[in-house]
């Protein structure tokens, strides 16, 4: 390495050093030379980019701890266009789901991603692009694992019974045509965390934590960015060819559930997933109704 930068071996030796407390596990062999290790796992641009597909057309922004990765996203988005950019963290300190609920967002073992979206289409076909991030992640999860993850409507990634996923979309209208300018598309996924609060333990799991695999969280920010480019395109956003895909992962449906809306809850029994992502359920006096997820939440009925 001195030889082919043309620099001493001295300073070759406090590069690697200082790599080394960015957290990058590095071997060293007495006369070999340095060899970055497979599991080595810090999140950079430099670590996503070998894995992004060519024409990747958004700009990355890593950061180790942000409060939340939609809240920086939404401040990068005021600064410029950002189309197809992402912001993605080692760490949240005030990661949120839906309704302002927390999510656990602890730093090394996760990944914590906000995906810009400028919408230029019509808005109405964008209320499926929750769904179409849930199909990314899923894809992504399968291509690097070969392990097939199921989804509980609308929005969480389930494994082994638990939640190792979180999405939370956000957008916004521009009031003086009514369009959508900006959608944001929030991502937590558990990649190997063990130890969760304990309000958390019976619900939340990771990739790796029931599964001995090693998950190169680089290689999953790249691949779930490489789904998204392809998934949410004004074209597949208006054929919706991924509600099938989505309709099959569902670990909802033929279940009994209960729905919240608000403060209210009802039984219901989930028949479907309708052609725009809604839940079509049958309700307790017989009425089958669609829902859309705005403002709803699902429990398990046992
Ligand atoms: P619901 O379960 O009501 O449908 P939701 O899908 O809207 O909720 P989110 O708002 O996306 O869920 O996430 C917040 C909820 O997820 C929290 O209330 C908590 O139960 C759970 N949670 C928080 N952190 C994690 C985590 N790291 N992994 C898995 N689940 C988590």
């Amino acid at each position: 390495m001195a030889f082919n930068f043309n620099v001493s071996r001295a300073a070759v030796n406090k590069a690697v050093n200082s790599l080394r407390e960015e957290g990058h596990l590095i071997e060293s062999v007495t006369k070999k030379g340095y060899r970055l290790l497979s599991e080595s796992d810090v999140l950079s641009v430099e670590g996503i980019l070998p894995y992004l597909r060519d024409d990747y057309r958004g700009n990355i922004y890593v950061f180790d701890t942000v409060e939340s990765t939609n809240k920086t996203a939404k401040e990068i988005a005021m600064e410029g266009n950002e189309d197809g950019s992402v912001i993605v963290a080692n760490g949240q300190t005030k990661g949120r789901g839906r309704q302002n609920r927390s999510f656990y967002s602890p730093k090394d073992t996760g990944v914590y991603m906000s995906y810009i979206l400028r919408p230029q289409d019509d808005a109405n076909i964008y209320n499926v692009v929750t769904v179409a991030a849930c199909i990314a992640v899923c894809r992504a999860i399968y291509k690097l694992t070969g392990i097939e993850c199921g989804i509980k409507w609308v929005n969480d990634i389930f494994l082994n019974g638990k939640k190792i996923c979180g999405i939370l979309t956000e957008g916004s209208f521009d009031l003086e045509n009514g369009r959508i300018n900006l959608v944001i598309i929030g991502i937590g996924i558990n990649v190997s965390t063990k130890d969760f609060p304990e309000d958390l333990e019976a619900v939340a799991g990771s990739i790796s934590n029931s599964n001995d695999v090693f998950v190169s969280r680089n290689r999953l920010v790249a691949e779930v960015l490489n789904e998204l480019q392809s998934l949410i395109t004004p074209e597949s956003l208006k054929e919706k060819k991924f509600i099938q895909e989505y309709r099959e992962m569902s670990i909802v449906v033929g279940r009994d559930v209960e729905i919240l809306v608000g403060e209210n809850r009802k039984k219901a029994h989930v028949i479907d997933i309708d052609d725009n992502g809604g839940l079509v359920v049958r309700c307790e006096d017989g009425k089958v109704e669609s829902l859309n997820y705005g403002e709803i939440s699902l429990r398990w009925n046992s």
